[in-house]
């Protein structure tokens, strides 16, 4: 009897899943492959937040799958290593895996496809709506800029979403290791897995996504990017979901989509944009690790500033709204590097991922995608637009909770300002962003 394996990596799921439905289409049996690899976090194992999300996620789904009569493999080990091994041992007559972005991803493939040859296939479109090279402009191998990419976008043939299979059959004699039990960093970490997700989706209001996004403390947006991360939920899915739905807010929620696709291709062309400055400007960085440490810890001073830091470290996760302003807040009024702050939202955020982190923070800083590379989001104007009553602020910064109102946002101005929380780290008149370029 023949045997194919499907190698899941950040497809972890049953519904619109490419890979496996095509694993299970060439061989009677299937062995549902995930190597825990834990030197690599692009397996999601060496950040606690995210191990332990993908840990909900892996027996989510070896439930959904023993519900179709198979169940999950894990192994533990290198994962090429590992497949390369179980294939031989199987003689299976397939290697089914999705397509990656990331320089891992590549590599991981090239030594795939040297030791197994024709058995690999790869599937293209499973981790993003739209297989990255699929649109590109003459003469190119990526969009660089949204907008173009984005009307590209909406005219390219995409694939429809495939059904989940109804049974699966796994050889008895492949064994493998529990699921490990992790703690997570964050208290607030919300539960991983395919259900979790189908729920989120379904609860949710996309409606009005359209109205609330920017709204710090309306909290209105879908959550659902570590769902996304891990491949929980399919982006192909979602925007089928929404496309059916129509109107303003699903059309702004696919538009998330088509940024998520876009970064994508920009990283699965340029891998080396995860580190290096996609577009270099001649940065010459401040440095002060006493400021670092101060933003880390959501101890600027500026309290909009400090909320997304503190949202960050009790949830694993932040609005999106507040991902930009203290992005900007790092990058453009300290004039920090980029990278230093990239790696410490990658060490908690349970949605952390290459493509969109490394990219979002280089569009920011201005040495990335965006077409402005000298915006610099001032602290107290985004406060006033998107948190105007001050309640996004009183949620996450204790020491403020009691300061009514908009005053919330400049604690230097009260009568008696709270002795337990800093002064700022620096005027926003000494705009560092500009003296930094020698302009
Ligand atoms: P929604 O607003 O409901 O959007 C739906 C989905 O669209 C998201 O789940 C996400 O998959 C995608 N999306 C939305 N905005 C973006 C965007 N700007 N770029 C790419 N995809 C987007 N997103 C991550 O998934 N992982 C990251 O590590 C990450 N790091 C970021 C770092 C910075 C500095 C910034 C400015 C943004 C970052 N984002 C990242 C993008 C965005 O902030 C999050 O995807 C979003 O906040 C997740 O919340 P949501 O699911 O409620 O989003």
């Amino acid at each position: 009897m023949s045997i194919s394996i499907a190698l899941f990596t950040q497809d972890l799921r049953v519904h619109d899943n490419p890979v496996l439905r095509a694993a299970l289409a060439e061989s009677a049996e299937v062995v549902p492959l995930f190597v825990l690899d834990e030197g690599v976090d692009a397996t999601g194992f060496a950040v606690p937040n995210r191990a332990a999300f993908l840990a909900d996620c892996l027996t989510d789904l070896d439930a959904s799958l023993r519900s179709r009569g198979g169940r999950l493999v894990v192994r533990r080990g290198e994962a090429v290593a590992e497949t390369v091994r179980l294939a031989q041992q199987l003689d299976v007559r397939g290697v089914h895996l999705a397509a990656g972005v990331s320089s891992f991803a590549h590599r991981r493939e090239s030594r795939l496809r040297a030791a197994l040859g024709e058995r690999l296939r790869v599937h293209e479109a499973v981790l993003t709506a739209l297989a990255p090279g699929a649109v590109t402009p003459a003469g190119k191998d990526h969009y660089s800029v949204f907008t173009p990419y984005s009307r590209a976008w909406r005219q390219a043939e995409r694939r429809g979403p495939v059904a989940a299979p109804r049974s699966v059959r796994v050889p008895a004699a492949v064994q493998g290791v529990a699921v490990p039990v992790v703690r997570p960093d964050s208290p607030g970490l919300p539960a991983g897995g395919e259900s979790a997700g189908r729920r989120s989706w379904a609860r949710w209001d996309v409606e009005a996504y359209q109205e609330q996004h920017d709204d710090l403390a309306g909290d209105g947006t879908s959550r659902l990017s570590p769902y996304l991360h891990f491949g929980c939920l399919s982006a192909t899915e979602l925007v089928a979901l929404a496309e059916r739905r129509g109107g303003p807010g699903p059309e702004a929620f696919v538009r998330q989509l088509v940024w998520r696709d876009f970064h994508h291709q920009v990283l699965a062309a340029r891998p080396d944009a995860a580190r290096a400055d996609y577009r270099p400007r001649d940065d010459r960085w401040h440095t002060d690790p006493g400021e670092l440490a101060a933003w880390c810890a959501g101890r600027t001073g500026y309290p909009i500033v400090d909320a997304g830091m503190r949202q960050l470290a009790a949830e694993g996760w932040m609005h999106n709204r507040a991902r930009l302003l203290t992005a900007s807040f790092l990058a453009k009024t300290l004039y920090l590097d980029w990278r230093a702050g990239a790696a410490h939202f990658l060490s908690l955020l349970v949605d952390g991922d290459v493509a969109n982190n490394q990219l979002n923070w280089q569009w920011v800083a201005g040495t990335g995608t965006d077409t402005r590379p000298n915006r610099v989001l001032n602290p107290l104007a985004q406060a006033k637009r998107f948190d105007p009553q001050g309640s996004y602020v009183r949620r996450w910064v204790p020491e403020l909770a009691q300061v009514p109102g908009a005053a919330v946002h400049r604690p230097w101005l009260l009568p008696r300002p709270p002795h337990d929380y800093p002064a700022p780290v620096i005027d926003l008149a000494e705009d560092r962003f500009t003296r930094g370029r020698g302009r």
